[in-house]
C-alpha cells in the first residue's frame, strides 16, 4: 500500500517551518484523537499516519533523510538505512566483529530513560555555614504527567510498544564508509519503546517541565564548594523509569571580620599602640554570635596571634570544634591632637635614653652602624 506524503498527512507545504508543523499536528491530533472518535477504525488510522508523520518531521535528521529518500529512507535496507535513521541493514558478519568490539545491544531489553541530574546553587555567609541552615531551593524540572501517571501513553494500561526502529535495542548502527558505527535509535530516543498514542498533556513523555520549590538542608559546618546530592529529586525519568538527582552547591560568601581555614577561624584584630604597649584585655565577637575576652600582655607586636581553644568550626562528624586565631595588627596613631603629640615628643625623650625598650630597633641600628664603620 502507497503510504501518503508524510507532509500531506500533515497538511503543510514542504518548506514548513517547525512551529507550523507542530501547530498543523497539534490540531489534526486533537481530531482524530481516539479518545474523541471512540471505535472508529478509520479515525484510529489517521492519528497514527499522524503521529507516524510528525515523528520523522520534528526531527531535523529524519526530516532531512526523508526529503532526500523518500518512504525508503526509513525501510530496511533503502538508501537512508546508513543514514540519520537506519533500519536494521548490518546482522551478518561485519555485525558479529561490531559486536565483539562494542559488546551487542540486547535486544528486546527494556530500556528506561532515567531522569536528568538537576544542578541548582545557594549562597550563604559564613555564619550560616557554622550553624548551618534549612534552605528553599527552585529548580526548573521536569516532573511525572498527571494526566498518564507518567506511562506517556493516552490509554494508562497500554505502555508502550517495542520501537520499530531499533527493534527495542534503543541504538541503531550505520555504515559510514569502512566503519560500522552506532547510534542512540533517533526515534525512540533511546528508550527501545515508542507510545503509539501519546498523552496529550507530555506527548508521550511522560514527564511535564515544571518549576519546584525543595527544601535543602544546609550541615554546619559546610565548607564554600562543598556539592550536596539530593537523590532523586531530579527530573523524573520518562515513563516510569528513576529520577534523577538534584546536586545543590554551596557558595559560602567571604566574612567581613572572619576568615576560615579548614576547622580553624582567623580574625585580624587592631591594636592601639597603647593597648599593645601596655597590654590589656579585650573583647572580640565568635563566630558562634558570643564574645571572647582576649588578654593581650603589654609589648605585644604586630603578627602576634593568640588562640581560643574550640571557638572555629565545627569538624564534620565529630563533636569537635577547631580553634580561633587573633592575629594582632598594631595601629600606628593618625591625626595627632596637640595633646597627643606633646605626651609623645616626652615619650620619645624619655625612650631614647631606654635600649630595651624597643630591642629590634635598637638591634637594626646598631647593625646599620656596623655597616658604615665596615664591619660587616
Ligand atoms: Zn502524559
Ligand atoms: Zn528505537
Amino acid at each position: 500500500m502507497a503510504k501518503q506524503d508524510y507532509y500531506a498527512t500533515l497538511g503543510v507545504e514542504r518548506g514548513a517551518s517547525a512551529e507550523d508543523m507542530k501547530k498543523a499536528y497539534r490540531k489534526l491530533a486533537m481530531q482524530y484523537h481516539p479518545d474523541r472518535n471512540p471505535g472508529d477504525a478509520k479515525a484510529e488510522a489517521k492519528f497514527k499516519e499522524l503521529n507516524e508523520a510528525y515523528d520523522v518531521l520534528k526531527d531535523d535528521q529524519k526530516r532531512a533523510a526523508y526529503d532526500r529518500f523518500g518512504h525508503g529512507a526509513f525501510e530496511n535496507g533503502g538508501p537512508g538505512a546508513a543514514g540519520a535513521a537506519g533500519g536494521f541493514g548490518f546482522e551478518g558478519g561485519l555485525g558479529d566483529i561490531f559486536e565483539q568490539m562494542f559488546g551487542a545491544p540486547r535486544r528486546g531489553q527494556e530500556r528506561t530513560q532515567t531522569g536528568a541530574d538537576l544542578r541548582a546553587s545557594v549562597e550563604i555567609d559564613l555564619v550560616e555555614a557554622f550553624a548551618g541552615l534549612k534552605t528553599n531551593v527552585r529548580v526548573a524540572t521536569r516532573v511525572s504527567c498527571d494526566n498518564c501517571a507518567g506511562t506517556g501513553s493516552a490509554d494508562k494500561n497500554a505502555g508502550a510498544d517495542t520501537c520499530g526502529t531499533c527493534g527495542g535495542a534503543g541504538r541503531v548502527r550505520a555504515q559510514q564508509g569502512f566503519f560500522l558505527v552506532e547510534r542512540t535509535c533517533p526515534t525512540c530516543g533511546g528508550s527501545g519503546r515508542v507510545v503509539r498514542n501519546p498523552c496529550r498533556v507530555c506527548a508521550g513523555a511522560g514527564t511535564v517541565p515544571r518549576e519546584k520549590t525543595l527544601a535543602v538542608q544546609i550541615p554546619a559546618g559546610v565548607e564554600d564548594g562543598t556539592r550536596i546530592r539530593l537523590s532523586g529529586e531530579g527530573e523524573a525519568g520518562g515513563r516510569g523509569a528513576a529520577p534523577g538527582d538534584l546536586y545543590v552547591h554551596v557558595a559560602v560568601r567571604p566574612h567581613a571580620i572572619f576568615q576560615r581555614d579548614g576547622a580553624n577561624i582567623f580574625c585580624r584584630v587592631p591594636l592601639r599602640m597603647t593597648q599593645a604597649a601596655m597590654g590589656g584585655e579585650i573583647e572580640v565577637p565568635a563566630i558562634d554570635g558570643t564574645g571572647a575576652k582576649v588578654k593581650i600582655p603589654a609589648g605585644t607586636q604586630t603578627g602576634d596571634q593568640f588562640r581560643l581553644r574550640a571557638k572555629g568550626f565545627s569538624v564534620l562528624r565529630s563533636a569537635q570544634r577547631g580553634d580561633m586565631y587573633i592575629q594582632v595588627a598594631v595601629e600606628t596613631p593618625q591625626n595627632l591632637t596637640r595633646r597627643q603629640r606633646e605626651l609623645l615628643e616626652e615619650f620619645e625623650k624619655e625612650a631614647k635614653g631606654h635600649a630595651t625598650g624597643s630591642p629590634e630597633h635598637e638591634g637594626f641600628f646598631a647593625k646599620v652602624r656596623d655597616f658604615f664603620e665596615g664591619k660587616t
